[in-house]
Formats: C-alpha cells, structure tokens, sequence
C-alpha cells in the first residue's frame, strides 16, 4: 500500500463558498504553515450526495468511507451545507495540521461554525486516510540503544516489499474487523425498532435494584469481614506497578477489554480514532448534535463518555446518592465488589455488554440519549459506553477527564497514534492546574488518624506484618502532618521537598507510601470499616460527606507529592472565618508536566476555542515541549461583516480625566463618579442591552454604592432597568431571565436594561448575550488578578526561575486579557449579530494590551491616537449613536 500523494484541494472551492457572504472579513492568518494539503485531488470524500435532513437509506448500516470517483458532495469537506470562505479556511488548516502531525491552535469566534467545521474537516481526513497504512498501522518502537540499522545487506526492494506485505496484512486484519464490527452495528440498526420502549426499568429490575443496594445502605447486617481486611499478596515492593486486586479487574475495570465477540487484532494495528474533547457535558451534547447533522453520522461511529453520575440507570443508587457523583461512583464500586449485592443492569460478563455496544454505535448518541437507550436494553450505560470507546471512530470526552491519565485510562480512552481536538481550550491550562490541585484539611488528617487507628486495633491479628508496617508508617506521617498544621500560624508556601522536611520524619518515604496505597485499596477497606461499626459523625462529619473517605483525600495529597519537587507547591493556610480549618493544599505550577504525554502520544493536537489569545501561555507554558511537531496557529476572521461591530476604547471621563483603573482608583469618589457618568451616557445611546463588566464583586459593590448615594443610580434607571450578577449561583438563571424578559417588553428606543457583570464569575463565560441581550459590552478596566494572592505569586516566580522574568510579566498580563476577551467575547453571537464594544481604561492603547485582543476585534479598532486627551468622551459617544443609527430598522 503507498501512501497517498498530497495535493491541493480543488480549485473550485471558491464557487461553493456562501454567495449570501459577499462582504465577509479576510482571514487573518498567523504563522499560518505550509498552503494547506489535501490528498486525493480527483476522489471526493464521499461516496454519494447525501442531504443532512434526510437519512441515508442508501447505505443503511456503516457505510464504510471508500471513496468512489465517480460522485461528488456538492461542498468542500463534506460541509451539510455551503460553508462560509472563513470556514473553509479553517478546515484547510486543521486538514493541513492532521496531514503534517502538527499542534495547531485553531481560533474560530463564537457563531462562525467552528464545531461543524471541526467535525467535517477531522472526519473527511480520517475518510481520505482510510486505507493509508501510516495511519493503522502504529509506528514501530524506537530501537534500543546501540542497535543499529537493518544490515545493509539486505536490498532495499526486499526491504520494501517486507513492509508492504506487513502493510497489506495489517488491512486485511483490520478490514475483518471493521466487517464485523459493521455487521453488529447493521443488525442493530434493524432491531431498533424492536427494542422495548420504556422510559424505565421494569418493576422488577427495579426491585432488584432496590434489593441490590439494601445491603450496603443497612451496614452491620453481617459479621464477614474478609472484604475490610487488607490482603496480603496485592504489592510486590520489587514490582509496585503489579496489578491491584480491585474494582478494576472486573467487568468494565479500565483493563478489561477482553472481547470474544469482535476479532483480535495484532496489537500494531489498529484505526486511528478522533478523541474530541469539551469542557462540559453540555458542550459535549452541542458538538454531538452538530455531528447528527452531516453525513458522518452514518459513516462513523461514534461515543460520548460521562460519569457515572450521568449515565447510570440503577434507580436505588441515583436516589441514594440525590445528584451526587462521588456518592453515586461509591455506591456503583461498592455493589461491584460486594459478594452478595450485584448491580443487575451490570452483565456478568463482556458478551452481556455488546447490545449497548451495538445500539450505542449504530447512531449519534448524546449523553442523555445513552442513559435512556441504556434504560431500554436493561444495561448500565456507563459500562456500555465505556465498552464502545474501542470500537468508536469518533470519542467525545469532557477534557478535564482527558487531561487526567489515570481517569482517562480508566475509561479506555488512548491518545496513542490518535487524533486528539481539545475544544474551548482556553481554559485548559486552569483546567489542568485544578485537576492536579488538591487541598486536604486538618480535619481530615485527624479523622483519618483515628480511624486508621481503630482499624489497627481491631483486626490487628489478622493483618500481615508487612501491612502493620505499612500502616504504622502512615500513621506516623498523618501525625507529623497534624503537628505541622497545628504549630504552623501563618500561611506558608513550601517546595515540597522542605514540606517533606519539616515533618522530620526521616524513615517514612511517602513516595513508597503512595504506591502502597494505591495497590492495597486501603482507603476502600477502611472506609468500609468506618461505615459498618463507626457512627455517622466519626464515618464524615465535619469533613465531608458521609461517602467520601478522609483517606482517600489524603491518599491523593501524599501522590501528589511524588511530582517533580519543581512542579508544584505545598500551601499552608491556617483557619479562617471562611475555612474554619488549617488545610494544606498541594498546587501544581506546571500543567506542561500533565499535558506532554498528550503531546507526545498524539497523532495530532489541536486546540481550538472561539479565542485563545494571548497565545503565548499556550506555547510556552502548556507547550514548552512538542516532541519534535510543529505548532501552527490559525485565527479566522468574524462571519460578521465589519460594519456590525464597532470597537472602541475611551480613555478618559467626560471631564476630560485620565481612566486608569486601577485597584486604588475604585477608592476615588471622583473617578468612581466618572466612571458612572460614562455609564449612564453609554446607557443613553445604545439600545435595548448594555452589559456591563466590572473586575471584581467588591468593585461592583463600591461603583454601585457609589452611585446609590448620589442620584446617579436613579438616573441609570430612568434610562434602563439595572441588573446585577448575583454571587449566588442560583440566583443566576432568575436573573438572566428577568434580564432578557424586561428587555424584550421594552418599547422605547433606547429603553431596555443595564447589567453589571463580574469578570470571571459565571456571565463572563458560556452566557450567550446575543442579539439585543447584549447590543453594547462595555469592559471597565483591566482585571489584573490581585499579587498578593500567595498562589499567584508562586506560579508567577516558578515561570521567572524556569523562563524569564519577561515571561512571567506575560504571563501576568495574560491572565487578565484571557478574562478580558472571554467577556467581551459574550456579544456577536452569529452572522447577523451587531453590537459595540467598548473598552474603558486608557491602557488598551498600549501596544502589549492591544496585541493580545482577539485579531478581529483588535484589527476593527481605531489607532492609538497621539495622545488620550485628544479622544474627547462626547466623540466616542456620537460615534456610537451613528453606529446605532445606521442599524436601526
Ligand atoms: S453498574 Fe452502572 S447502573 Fe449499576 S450502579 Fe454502577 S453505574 Fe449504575
């Protein structure tokens, strides 16, 4: 088999580009590589037109991707419809980025279509490399040191014809397993119809469920105790990595995958996979439901992965646990290592698994729609959705899952070879750093003491001398760690080398410790113990909840702590009104450390989000090290013509002041008096929604009050109702609501209602203030994150040490630009948005600030004038009344 030649994609792209687009915006390109490649200039991508409405009766079943010459899709990259300039621009790019193994950093603003352009662009490549061995078949192992290359004495054309006849045989191995994973899928498709329609179990699964969980929700209706007591042959001290005896090892366990349903197939071969992650299940739900509309959904398989909390169907444990998921994971692991109380929607073996396999497979499927199909087959749907991942072209994970190898081992998801996209990545690095944080307190180290005390003292003739030995180690280090928290008054940060020292515990290795942990499942066993003959308050009060184990919590901690000293930090903080206990929190300062097995093993990264500027946190602190692939950056233009965003910055009040807002000038009654004035004349010309950004919840208070003691309040409201973000949670969606009510029953011109948001707080991401929710954003100040703040200070001297201290200052700069562009991203939400943006604080002049806006807000601004002043406040009004003008109906 020969690779496919690369070659351009027809010329006759431009034809199929949106006619209904004629004014759209260039395409900004950055650092943009080589003219995007495609193979196969004559072979279209499909085989047969298809319309995305009507389903494909044609090839009912798994229409396998072979390409056949002789039709044509009638749009590029098999697009459901004709796609806008910029999105064919953005699909060549991810197509170019695919076909070189590149990390590309693909921006693409909200409403521009980047989902369906990431899943044409991604499958239609996987269509076109369908049979390309490069792909199937995994790269050798590099060879040990000191071999060296084959003997030169064997000819290159029997070299060549080795590799193709290992090529050839790795298709037909993987050909005979696509059959018959396509034949179940077929069979499945027609059985649909037949499958029980019920919304719930049957009464008498449901009795069974019922019955399965009694057990473990009446403890101490028993005397077997075998389960608590810690085994003995579970941990080789030679060997650490030995498997565990536990949960995993059984059905649905992450290494068990034996299947003698589907075909073997040699272990160097295998189809390379699209890993599409999401920041949350309901992103992952709209990325799914695009995926509906084309015609991969026939073509391809598919599988979207949750939590138990989301995907499991046995009523009793989803009722014990009342919504939550570690009580639910509990429940779920408890009833699978329980002797007597079986989980019935859990098969006792893999073949029990295949229907969800097959009924998952043979459609799109969204997280809700697998826990209902799971409901109607009578099978967990966790399980089954985990048991699909092997045979899915196309994974969607939520990335906080992907990010974290041991979760995403767990579900059987792999990035090795595969194609990994991370959507919304600007949070990743927030995402990484908090998926690695965790933060015990001295509560639970004093529970956990305690309790692992009186596990001692009862099965002490039954445990091995080895597990006592283990055990009193711990117990040793859970007391150094308490004397700490207890003699320690201020809040301290410690490499944790010296955190480690300061317990003076010179013969206890927690790095040993750790590993003894994890093998011995000692945390389940003690937790068990605690639930059957301690009472409520000593299983979990004051820590948590009852269901979570204080050990476990400080079994994460102690692993933590087996990082490169360099990677993270221990932060003490004593009690606090807030807190009421000291606690210890292990903070990772280098997400580069958790994210490089993804770069390394992946076929091909990309990271794409509406915006990911500033992009340097991304290419220096994520990705310091990209194992020889290069990094590519594609930022696309708006759909939106450029006369429906006016984006300008006003640098000073009406009075002529200078507006830099900085922390002290929130304390200046005449600043925080010109700032209202620009509000409340902003609120005179813009229609129907203003949504306004402050920095900070204090901020909002001081401006507010401000303004409630003079009469400036009062006259905002004459001219809009006025809103704010609650700091409650869930207060939100009542306030959201009443926002968008009061604006949609407005009938004056410039009526409708104000809201004071707060950067980073819940409006200024995932909130779509689209249309007249949001006709004006208005950013006051920059949200530079506070410096006294010890974590801050730590990340910010950790970059200093490992880069520079330029880079740190970027870095700085970058958190509050990131939180900047999330906000003011919130407006322009589709093609025929229109909204103004305006910026108020002097330094968005400054070239470093404004390098780091979106390029196309950035490049829709006005130069930098010669100086502030020479901008008066009244011409950015009437600028903005002319823009509103020209879009009045
Ligand atoms: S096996 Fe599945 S259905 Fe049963 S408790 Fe666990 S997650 Fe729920």
């Amino acid at each position: 088999m020969i690779p496919r030649q690369p070659a351009g994609w027809p010329a006759s792209t431009s034809a199929t580009v949106n006619p209904r687009a004629p004014t759209l915006p260039q395409v900004t390109s950055r650092a943009l590589p080589a003219p995007p490649v495609r193979k196969n200039l004559d072979v279209p991508i499909v085989s047969k037109v298809e319309s995305h409405d009507e389903p494909d009766t044609a090839t009912d079943g798994l229409a396998e991707p072979t390409l056949d010459a002789h039709s044509r899709v009638p749009f590029p990259f098999g697009f459901p419809f004709p796609p806008y300039a910029i999105q064919v621009d953005l699909m060549r790019a991810m197509t170019a980025a695919l076909d070189e193994g590149a990390i590309a950093l693909l921006e693409s603003p909200t409403g521009t279509g980047k989902s369906l352009s990431l899943i044409c662009s991604s499958l239609s490549w996987l269509a076109d490399n369908w049979d390309n061995p490069a792909l199937f078949l995994s790269p050798p192992p590099p060879a040990p040191d000191g071999d060296e290359e084959p003997s030169p004495t064997v000819p290159a054309w029997v070299r060549n014809q080795a590799r193709q006849l290992k090529a050839d045989q790795a298709l037909s191995a993987l050909q005979d397993l696509r059959l018959a994973v396509r034949a179940r899928i077929d069979a499945a498709r027609q059985r649909a119809a037949s499958l029980p329609d019920r919304q719930r179990p049957s009464k008498r699964a449901r009795s069974s469920a019922a019955a399965s969980i009694a057990p473990l929700l009446d403890v101490g209706d028993t005397d077997d105790d075998d389960d608590l007591i810690l085994d003995d042959h579970f941990f080789d001290e030679d060997d650490p990595g030995a498997p565990s005896v536990g949960p995993s090892r059984r059905l649905g366990g992450a290494d068990d995958d034996d299947d003698d349903e589907l075909l073997p197939l040699p272990t160097d071969v295998r189809d390379v996979q699209i890993v599409y992650a999401s920041r949350t299940h309901s992103q992952i739900n709209q990325f799914v439901r695009e995926l509906a509309k084309t015609q991969y959904a026939r073509r391809f398989t598919s599988i979207s992965l949750a939590g138990r909390k989301h995907l499991c169907i046995n009523s009793a444990v989803l009722d014990k646990a009342q919504g939550h998921a570690g009580k639910v994971n509990d429940l779920c692991l408890d009833l699978q290592k329980s002797a007597t109380a079986r989980c019935p929607y859990l098969p006792a073996d893999d073949a029990g698994l295949m229907p969800f396999h097959d009924h998952a497979l043979a459609q799109v499927h969204d997280i809700e729609d697998l826990g209902a199909l799971g409901t109607r087959l009578g099978i967990c749907s966790y399980y089954g959705a985990r048991r699909a991942v092997a045979s899915a072209n196309l994974v969607a994970i939520p990335y906080a899952s992907l990010v974290h190898a041991p979760t995403r081992d767990a579900l059987g998801v792999s990035v090795a070879n595969n194609v990994v996209i991370i959507d919304e990545a600007h949070n990743l690095i927030d995402v990484i750093n908090a998926a690695m944080s965790v933060t015990v307190s001295g509560a639970h180290v004093e529970r956990t003491f305690n309790q692992l005390t009186r596990y001692t003292q009862k099965y002490r003739t039954r445990l091995s001398a080895r597990n006592v030995v283990h055990i009193k180690h711990l117990l040793a280090l859970l007391a150094a760690t308490h004397k700490f928290m207890k003699a320690t008054t201020a809040a301290r940060m410690l490499p944790v080398n010296q955190f480690l020292f300061a317990l003076e515990l010179d013969h206890v290795n927690p790095h040993s410790l750790a590993k003894y942990l994890a093998a011995s499942q000692l945390a389940r066993k003690l937790h068990g113990f605690v639930n059957k003959y301690e009472d409520a308050a000593l299983a979990g009060g004051g820590v948590g909840a009852k269901h979570v184990s204080p050990l476990s919590v400080f079994e994460s901690f102690l692993m933590k702590l087996a990082a490169p000293d360099a990677d993270g930090r221990v932060l003490f903080t004593p009690a606090s009104p807030e807190t009421k206990v000291p606690q210890l929190q292990y903070l990772s300062l280098n997400p580069a450390a958790h994210f490089e097995d993804i770069v390394r093993d992946a076929r091909a990264l990309v990271l794409a989000s509406g915006t990911l500027a500033p992009i340097t946190d991304l290419t220096q602190y994520l990705l310091p090290n990209r194992f020889g692939k290069e990094i590519v950056h594609f930022a696309c233009g708006h759909i939106v013509p450029d006369k429906n965003l006016a984006a300008m910055v006003v640098p000073a009040t009406a009075s002529r002041r200078e507006m830099k807002l900085t922390m002290s000038s929130w304390n200046d009654p005449a600043m925080l008096d010109g700032v209202a004035q620009v509000v409340l004349n902003l609120a005179t010309v813009v229609p129907r929604g203003m949504v306004v950004f402050v920095p900070s919840f204090g901020v909002l208070e001081q401006l507010l009050g401000h303004m409630r003691n003079g009469d400036l309040l009062t006259r905002l409201e004459r001219r809009k109702r006025v809103f704010q973000e609650p700091r409650e949670a869930q207060e939100l969606e009542k306030t959201l609501r009443e926002y968008a009510q009061h604006i949609d029953s407005t009938t004056t011109e410039n009526g409708g209602a104000v809201l004071f948001s707060v950067v980073n707080a819940k409006m200024s991401e995932g909130i779509n203030f689209s249309d007249d929710l949001a006709r004006c954003v208005v950013m006051l100040g920059l949200p530079f994150p506070n410096k006294a703040s010890l974590e801050l200070q730590e990340k910010l001297a950790f970059i200093e040490s490992s880069r520079s201290r330029a880079a740190a200052n970027d870095f700085y700069i970058n958190l509050c630009m990131r939180a900047v562009n999330q906000s003011i991203g919130r407006a322009i939400r589709h093609a025929n948005d229109y909204a103004a943006i305006v910026l108020c604080d002097v330094r968005y002049y400054q070239p470093e600030i404004r390098a780091k806006l979106p390029g196309w807000i950035a490049e829709r601004m006005d130069p930098p004038p010669p100086a502030a002043g020479s901008v008066p406040f009244g011409t950015v009004v009437g600028r903005l009344a002319r823009f509103f003008r020209e879009h009045r109906v």
